[in-house]
């Protein structure tokens, strides 16, 4: 080990590179870690934390109209784009400088460079234009969004990427995709008033989450006053002589639009790194394959996050970090357990969600008892908003045990990780029947659902 300049070389900023660089270095290992663009990561720099400031942003509208009811009086409220872009900046390169100092804090070396590996223990660095060593090397590139070649004019479109940066805030703005990013993106839009139009090939947003919330999520975000448009693809983009785009959907109807933004998914980031020429194992979509401890084919290079492809989330990356650290120098061999992960949508309302939908369920356990409560959270009885907030437990009738928690509604994200724990812990319904209502709650809820609201017997609804 002494042979090389560095115990651990991480390459990669991000949320996973730098938890492993940082915990590495306070274990007293030699660590450096390089990035080419911003410490941080897509969560921090244009991920996670941008879009939930902006998701607060747009959120204040609904505000405003609901204080009415709560005796208040809000003279008409206007927004400025360029205010809510500079304070997004502020806030992320505070937190850009935070990462980078707890690497150094540690005892890190930090890099701003792209690093190349050169072979299974050496990396180059770019921008210093020389080549390091290390006995373990980390990669924890992340990913990028997923370009549409095929769709002709998509050099027209933006991804989120460049959502977070507009010079100026769309009159008008297509999205096509049905995911997080899309459904996400277009309630920030529609909040900050532009008129939103979610274009989705599927039959129902966001195809990995419980049949029941979709609806109703999609309902409700109609209700607001976005369109979405479901069984659709764009055929073509055009750039018209004002500058504003023309989009051909698939069933022949036209949009024009100021911006259109593609969030087809996430790409892993593993092109010109060296990867190939080291003998690092890629899978079919370019992601790095790692074994259940993260270690690649090679056995002193190890990935995490997004670049593994295999969940997509910042905690999960973060967590990945905390095995490896485990794994490659405690000599404490630990597979992250990507079972049961707790995960939101910032929608409006937001999704909180943990374990398996109900048509997971039915595939999987004859026998399922559904708990479901449709009802108006009580912060919307005076300002009438007419919106319901929606909870549902699927629960294996023959263990009683509960597989899936599914929220929608204000804070179902808070909620969500709450329910991670005894969902994880594999709780019964009757942990959940014995323990006693926070009231007045919307989440009380959650513990006061004593009867099935129906059961799915083999497949059949009961
Ligand atoms: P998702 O995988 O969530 O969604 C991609 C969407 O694009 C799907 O609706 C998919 O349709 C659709 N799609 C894929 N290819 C095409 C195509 N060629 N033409 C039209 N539509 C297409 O990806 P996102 O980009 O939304 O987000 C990437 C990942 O980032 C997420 O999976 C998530 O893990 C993470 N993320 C997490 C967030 C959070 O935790 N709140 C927020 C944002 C992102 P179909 O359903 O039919 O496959």
């Amino acid at each position: 080990m002494a042979g090389y300049d560095y115990d651990l070389f991480v390459i990669g900023g991000g949320s996973g590179g730098v938890r492993a660089a940082r915990v590495a270095a306070s274990l007293g290992k030699r660590v450096a870690i390089a990035e080419e663009y911003r410490y941080g990561g897509t969560c921090v720099i244009r991920g996670c934390v941008p879009k939930k400031l902006y998701v607060y942003a747009s959120q204040f509208p609904e505000h405003f109209t609901d204080a009415a009811g709560y005796g208040w009086t809000v003279p008409e409220a206007s927004f400025d784009w360029s205010t809510l872009v500079a304070n997004k900046d502020k806030e992320i390169a505070r937190l850009e400088a935070i990462y980078k100092r707890n690497v150094e804090g540690a005892g890190g070396e930090t890099f701003h460079s792209r690093a190349v590996l050169v072979d299974r223990h050496a990396v180059y660095l770019t921008a210093e234009d020389r080549t390091v060593t290390a006995d373990q090397i980390l990669i924890a590139t992340g990913g990028r969004p997923a370009p549409h070649p095929a769709l002709s004019g998509h050099e027209y479109c933006i991804f989120s990427n460049e959502a977070f940066d507009l010079k100026q805030l769309p009159k008008a703005i297509m999205i096509e995709g049905g995911g997080y990013i899309a459904v996400e993106f277009a309630n920030i839009f529609h909040g900050l008033g532009v008129e939103t139009t979610l274009v989705y090939r599927g039959q129902e947003i966001l195809s990995r989450f419980d049949t029941d919330l979709r609806r109703s999520l999609h309902e409700t975000m109609e209700k607001k006053g976005i369109r979405i448009l479901c069984h659709a693809v764009s055929e073509w983009v055009r750039k018209n002589p004002d500058g504003r785009l023309d989009v051909l959907l698939s069933g022949g109807q036209t949009l024009t639009v100021d911006q259109v933004m593609l969030a087809i998914g996430r790409i892993p980031n593993t092109e010109n790194m060296g990867l190939e020429g080291v003998g690092v194992e890629l899978g079919k979509t370019g992601a790095i394959v790692v074994d259940q401890y993260s270690r690649t084919n090679i056995d002193n290079i190890w990935a995490i996050g997004d670049v593994t492809h295999r969940v997509q989330l910042t905690p999960v990356a973060i967590y990945e970090a905390m095995c490896f650290i485990e794994t490659a120098f405690k000599g404490n061999p630990t597979a992250p357990d990507h079972d049961t992960i707790a995960t939101a949508v910032f929608s409006q309302p937001e999704i909180g969600t943990v374990g398996l939908s109900e048509d997971e369920a039915v595939k999987r356990f004859p026998d399922i008892e559904v708990y479901r409560a449709s009802f108006r959270p009580m912060r919307h009885t005076l300002s009438g908003r007419d919106e319901k907030m929606l909870m549902k437990l699927v629960v294996n009738g023959a263990s009683r045990k509960v597989l899936g928690a599914h929220i929608l509604g204000p804070d179902a994200g808070e909620m969500a990780q709450l329910l991670g724990i005894p969902l994880k812990a594999g709780l019964t319904k009757d942990d959940f029947d014995r323990t006693m209502a926070v009231h007045p709650t919307a989440a009380e809820e959650l513990v006061t659902m004593y009867k099935p609201t129906y059961r799915v017997k083999n497949g059949e609804r009961v």
